[in-house]
């Protein structure tokens, strides 16, 4: 733990307002990167992912490592080359390709047996595989498992309706040893519609802390994390000003699996 003492005395509500009903459609995001309105991506990859790069691999080499709602992180790249295998699914095609393009690596593309209309883009090295598809239509028996995730602009970018969801997904897709790095933001939802959305450190721990009910997925059950945060950090900027915003925090948490008897 860190940082907290950067971190504005604010009162963190777990009432996430309006929020609640912002529904961002597929449409939508395509259209963001059709407009080039991709902010959300940083071409020099994330400070938290390097700080923390040794909290996710936790000692381990050739692990299979998930990203959410990739984009076109760079840090997919540097985790390939490191020798792991990496995994994202994004719904944008015109993000892929730029991925493989900007990276200088060539790549296949193939149907995805199981999801219909879906492409999987594979780096030629092999260990680069991105679905082009809509993350609800993945699952274990199409990715596998994962050993650790790198989950940044993918809770706080779906919509809030979806979060349990996605989070009994996520918790599916981790394999029992997995290490589930998770960035949050904080800012005061009144005045930002989002995305990225607020999500309380509240939220966090009902999604993943508790158990699950696993009405319709079995394999769930008794399955819950470990929720621990690693640092709370101001990460106030011009564009948050712009927003409307007066602060924003980001939040990075370790999420670990523990079994329940
Ligand atoms: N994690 C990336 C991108 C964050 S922005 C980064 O850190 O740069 C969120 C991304 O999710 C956008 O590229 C958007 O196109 C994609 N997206 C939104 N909803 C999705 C869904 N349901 N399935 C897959 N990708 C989705």
């Amino acid at each position: 733990m860190d940082s907290f003492t950067d971190v504005p005395r604010i009162k963190e509500s777990s009432d996430i307002g309006q929020q609640q009903c912002r529904v961002v459609t597929e449409e939508e995001w395509l259209q963001k990167w059709q407009m080039r309105k991709i902010g959300f991506h940083k071409e020099q990859g994330h400070r938290i992912l390097r700080k923390y790069l040794d909290v996710l691999l936790n000692g381990r080499s050739g692990l299979r490592i998930f990203f959410p709602l990739c984009g076109k992180a760079v840090e997919m790249k540097w985790l390939a080359d490191m020798g792991h295998c990496v995994v994202g699914v994004e719904l944008s095609e015109c993000a892929l390709k730029e991925f493989f393009t900007e990276q200088n690596l060539s790549y296949s593309e193939e149907p995805v047996p199981g999801i219909s209309g879906a492409k999987v883009f594979k780096s030629t090295s092999g260990n680069i595989s991105l679905y082009c598809c809509s993350i609800y239509d993945l699952s274990s028996t199409i990715a596998g498992r994962f050993d650790g995730i790198w989950d940044r602009g993918s809770l706080v970018a779906i919509n809030p309706c979806d979060r349990e969801h996605y989070a009994n997904l996520m918790l599916s897709l981790m394999e029992g040893s997995c290490c589930y790095l998770l960035v949050s933001v904080l800012y005061d939802s009144n005045k930002h519609k989002g995305p990225p959305f607020y999500v309380p450190d509240s939220e966090i721990k009902s999604l993943f802390g508790l158990l699950i009910s696993g009405e319709n997925i079995t394999s769930l059950k008794g399955k819950v994390c470990e929720i621990k945060c690693l640092e709370k950090v101001d990460d106030f900027s011009d564009q948050h000003k712009a927003w409307g915003l007066d602060y924003f925090l980001e939040v990075t948490y370790l999420l670990t699996l523990k079994s329940v008897p």
